[in-house]
């Protein structure tokens, strides 16, 4: 009796824990990056420069800023370098040489000054003091560095064999104000303003180069640096890589040369590119697009990619060269009219690079890449399926999948609390159960947070005007390439409407996300329900809830089907049911984990000894697979091989799939 207690205890407390870790959990879940409501500006252009005038200040018309003069600075140092920045989009304002920055409210009272002169003197002995942190941190990095042009010939080739860098005679002076730890295996890249004035710096460490760190003020600068012994140029040249820096200052490229981290351009630095009139974008094309509209389409130039080769590094390594290339760049923007003579680097740029063209791959989704190509900037998809089948489970693995191959993604979900949405995302990141390895949660959640996903913070009803408001800014601020919309019913709600309006709420939403997606140049998700129907038929195109909108304006249409209702020995499936870039329909097998809340295909079972024959088969069909993958790894990255591990894993589920792919097209 009393044992039978004791244990009973236990088994209580036991369960007290996990109650409570699991509220840890949600708690540290909770810590993510969040779209507010209160982060959407709510001033415009106009109105900015209306209130500037009214104060008697010149405003000059820029790029991307209003420029103006900074009073708080120029009364104390009567120089003409007193700039302030104020950005178009947001408002938000910043003057390089005093580093007062913020939101336009805080300027707008200072302007009016509704504020006394405490608040000012706050503010600008905050932004004074912030600004001497920053710089006394990089002398104490200089303090404990080298300067690479201290560095020998032999030094220098080793880190550049350290760090793959190109060696070039001269790299030491490219890359003179780049400091090196003692030891040769740190290096800290300075980043500058406006005024090139240090702001910051990025710090590489061998080995871990994809996981630069960054350090300084929200004001931060960007890495520049010029080839030696060339003439001057107004013009800057931004490349992805620091790899595509070198290779462009080796080849006496003239130009400032600027490295655009993975082509991300936070809106806070743009103010360090207004003084260009002409910029030069070389990179993965899809990304430079969206750069190319933050920068000013007019003074952008592209380099498209030739016969595959995308990048600087790409096309140094053939051979081509990169002056040439970057002379004959064409301009971003095309008038609304165009001609095929305006379009036709375009073509030839498409026909090229069939495979890039074909989008991001999913690792974890194999023959869905079969049939849709990959996950292309510009479309809409609509997923739809009957209640309860887990489309909101496989649509966070779809969009996870991306985003670990750095497609920055928007969620906003509408059913589910952005925390149980990212406990989901999470455990299907880590592929185990959460609950039973909570002594593993810091690190996978530390890994997690790394990743670009952001989150709409508000859900349930919410009228279109402002979920569009709060897109827009979202892909403004953090260079959004993919946007989720869980679902659209939920976000409209379910009010008590007759069916008409309500249908024709939804086909406006629809209109809405599409103009966005081909507008932005952004991939818009659309999650929505079915139509009642009766559960023994198939659900198709027309079964989508609303009016046939969706399925039009759509470029995918994606149903999950699930069998497992209706059928004994059913299964579930996603069946692509539109794709208007190849055409190719058919069906992906849904097979669930619980555990790791997984939708993607089970690794193959060995193959059993006593049976020869398919296991010959086998090693046959694995070495063609693993040939035809070191071609195309060798294609997309020519001087890296790092992912060949991961796709070896997929290929597994290639010819798991591959009958039934077959099967489908012959139907
Ligand atoms: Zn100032």
């Amino acid at each position: 009796m009393l044992q039978c207690l004791s244990a009973k205890r236990y088994s209580s407390i036991k369960l007290l824990i996990n109650v409570w870790n699991c509220e840890c959990l949600y708690k540290n879940i909770r810590n993510i990056h969040n779209v507010g409501l209160e982060d959407i500006p709510k001033i415009t252009v106009t109105n900015i420069r209306k209130i500037l005038r009214q104060k008697g200040f010149a405003v000059q018309d820029g790029f991307t800023s209003l420029i103006s003069k900074c009073t708080l600075c120029s009364g104390e140092e009567k120089t003409s370098g007193s700039k302030i920045y104020i950005n178009k989009a947001t408002g938000y304002f910043l003057c390089p040489k005093c580093n007062i920055h913020g939101n336009w409210n805080i300027l707008e009272r200072l302007l009016k000054k509704t504020k006394g002169e405490a608040f000012i003197k706050e503010i600008r002995e905050t932004s004074h003091k912030d600004f001497e942190k920053v710089q006394n941190d990089w002398q104490g990095v200089v303090n404990e560095t080298i300067s690479l042009s201290k560095l020998n010939e032999t030094e220098m080739l080793d880190l550049c064999r350290l760090f793959e860098y190109p060696y070039h005679p001269e790299t030491n002076k490219i890359l003179a104000d780049v400091r090196i730890s003692p030891d040769h295996t740190i290096l800290y890249f300075p980043l500058k303003n406006t005024l090139d004035n240090i702001v910051g710096y990025r710090k590489v460490q061998a080995g871990k180069e994809d996981e630069s760190e960054h350090y300084g003020l929200h004001t931060a600068g960007l890495y520049s640096c010029k080839a030696p012994k060339v003439g001057r140029s107004d013009q800057a040249i931004l490349v992805p890589t620091i790899q595509d820096v070198l290779y462009l200052a080796g080849h006496k490229v003239p130009g400032t040369l600027i490295w655009l981290t993975n082509c991300s351009l936070p809106p806070i630095v743009l103010p360090v590119l207004e003084n260009y009139q002409k910029l030069c974008l070389w990179g993965d094309w899809d990304n430079m697009r969206a750069v190319a509209e933050k920068l000013g389409e007019d003074r952008c130039r592209f380099v498209r990619p030739t016969d595959g080769l995308v990048t600087a590094t790409e096309a140094a390594i053939a051979n081509l060269s990169l002056k040439t290339l970057v002379s004959e760049a064409k301009p971003a923007a095309h008038r609304s009219i165009t001609t095929f003579a305006a379009i036709r680097d375009d073509v030839y740029a498409e026909l090229t690079n069939i495979e890039k063209m074909k989008g991001i791959k999913w690792r974890r989704f194999p023959a869905l890449t079969r049939l849709l190509g990959g996950h292309r900037r510009g479309e809409l998809t609509v997923l739809t399926g009957p209640t309860g089948c887990g489309k909101t489970t496989l649509c966070a693995e779809m969009s996870l999948d991306l985003a670990q191959q750095g497609v920055n993604t928007l969620w906003g979900s509408f059913e589910i609390r952005n925390s149980r949405l990212a406990r989901t995302m999470l455990q299907q990141f880590a592929g185990i159960p959460l609950e039973q390895n909570l002594q593993d949660f810091q690190k996978y959640a530390d890994d997690f947070q790394k990743l670009p996903i952001y989150y709409l913070a508000f859900h349930g009803q919410q009228p279109i005007k402002i979920v569009m408001e709060a897109v827009e800014h979202a892909r403004y601020m953090h260079d959004i390439a993919h946007v989720v919309i869980d679902n659209v019913q939920f976000m409209l709600g379910l009010a008590d409407e007759r069916d008409g309006d309500r249908y024709q709420r939804q086909d406006a939403v629809i209109a809405a996300f599409r103009t966005f997606a081909t507008a932005r140049h952004c991939h818009v998700t659309l999650v929505m329900h079915p139509r009642k129907e009766r559960e023994s038929e198939d659900l198709s195109t027309s079964s989508i809830f609303g009016s046939a909108k969706a399925s039009q304006e759509a470029d995918n249409v994606l149903i999950v089907q699930d069998k497992r209702l209706t059928a004994v020995r059913g299964k579930k499936y996603l069946q692509v049911a539109k794709n208007r870039y190849s055409g190719d329909l058919g069906i992906v097998p849904l097979d669930f984990d619980k555990d790791s809340l997984s939708y993607q295909p089970k690794k193959k079972n060995k193959a059993k000894q006593d049976e020869p024959d398919k296991l010959l088969n086998q090693c046959f069909e694995e070495f063609s697979v693993k040939e035809s993958n070191y071609v195309s790894d060798f294609e997309n990255k020519p001087y890296k091989q790092k992912e060949q591990k991961h796709r070896d894993v997929t290929s597994n589920g290639n010819s798991y799939l591959s009958d039934i792919l077959h099967l489908n097209r012959t139907r």
